[in-house]
């Protein structure tokens, strides 16, 4: 058996397109476009790469993103301003800070520092406890991401067995609380694998679905999945390699040839999860908008018919006019 490749870009630009839809809905209701603002600190490589895609993406859906840079020796103090400034700016839906930071910063006090109401990424502490409650909330990119693309390949996950390798708190315990979700999105049983777990191997070949997500290249082995299985590939590592142009390839969790050959389906890396990944920012950008102080159609439309979207619950201003 050799898997169906699940093709990432297309899934992102259908995500990308409803997403452009809502803009034009929006603003031709009299609304601004949703605004989403970018926190940088430093010149990291990959975080440059991220940044540009990010506003590449957002900025053709009709989404206005605009970086604030920061110097690599920032004091917490003053990345704590700025983001204090863009929670009380009524122009902007959503921020994120780009991690990794430098290592005087603690990711976890930024975090904390952000309006719930414009997390997009879907990290602050009141999002993470809406998801595990069950209320709606802004759901993390990647979970989300995995969702979708599972979702639009018409894997049935209810019921199933999934594993997921990797516990972080932005992608694997997320994902596991998704998947495992009784009343929402997954109702699959979830095994979370994480660095402490003996036999890996053993738990991966009970999967119909494995979700890897340990940010090690090459981890999940082709002997390690039953025939059949689903595979979600998160894993996005740069692999010295002095032959490609940038001196890397990019490597996911599963060691690919092997794993296809056993899976039924299997997103490649990179053009999998990553893409998707980008488009649930957009999609959650659109939504804070959405529920900002100035609601555009698609909020109104949730208020008559409630449906579970990826948003926090905001009260309406009073003066909640088109700006
Ligand atoms: P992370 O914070 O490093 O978390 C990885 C988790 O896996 C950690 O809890 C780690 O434990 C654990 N782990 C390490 N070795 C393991 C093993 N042998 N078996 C099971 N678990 C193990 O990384 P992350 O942010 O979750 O990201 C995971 C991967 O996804 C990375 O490659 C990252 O680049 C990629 N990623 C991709 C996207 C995308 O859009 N495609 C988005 C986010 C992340 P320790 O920390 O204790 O080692």
């Amino acid at each position: 058996m050799s898997a169906t490749l699940i093709d990432g870009h297309g899934v992102a630009a259908a995500v990308r397109e409803e997403v452009r839809r809502g803009v034009v809905r929006r603003c031709a209701a009299g609304y601004r476009p949703p605004a989403l603002r970018v926190i940088l600190v430093g010149t990291d490589p990959a975080s440059e790469i991220y940044v540009r895609a990010k506003t590449r993406a957002g900025r053709e859906v009709g989404i206005d993103v605009e970086t604030s840079r920061l110097p690599e020796a920032v004091s917490a103090s003053e990345l704590g301003d700025a983001v204090a400034a863009l929670n009380e700016d009524d122009s902007v839906d959503g921020v994120l800070v780009q991690l990794p930071l430098p290592a005087q910063l603690s990711p976890g006090d930024v975090v904390e520092a952000l309006d719930p109401r414009k997390d997009v990424d879907g990290f602050h502490p009141v999002n993470v406890g809406r998801l595990i409650a069950g209320e709606s909330g802004f759901r993390s990119c990647t979970p989300a991401a995995v969702m979708t693309l599972l979702a639009h390949y018409g894997v049935d996950t209810e019921g199933a067995h999934v594993v997921v390798v990797g516990a972080s708190r932005i992608v694997g315990r997320p994902a596991a609380v998704l998947l495992g979700s009784e009343e929402g999105e997954g109702k699959a049983t979830v095994t979370v694998c994480h660095k402490f777990t003996k036999d890996l191997a053993r738990h991966v070949r009970s999967a119909d679905i494995v979700v890897a997500a340990a940010g090690r290249p090459g981890l999940v082995t082709g002997e390690m999945v039953r025939p059949g299985a689903v595979v979600v590939d998160v894993g996005m590592n740069r692999v010295a390699d002095a032959r490609a142009a940038r001196g890397y390839v990019l490597k996911g969790d599963c060691e690919f040839e092997s794993v296809r050959e056993r899976a039924s389906l299997i997103t490649p890396v990179p053009g999998g999860v990553g893409p998707v990944t980008v488009a649930m920012l957009l999609r959650n950008t659109l939504l804070a908008a959405e529920r900002s102080a100035h609601p555009g159609p698609t909020a109104q439309a949730e208020a008559a018919a409630p449906v579970p979207v990826e948003g926090p619950d905001r009260p309406a201003a009073a003066s909640g006019g088109p700006p």
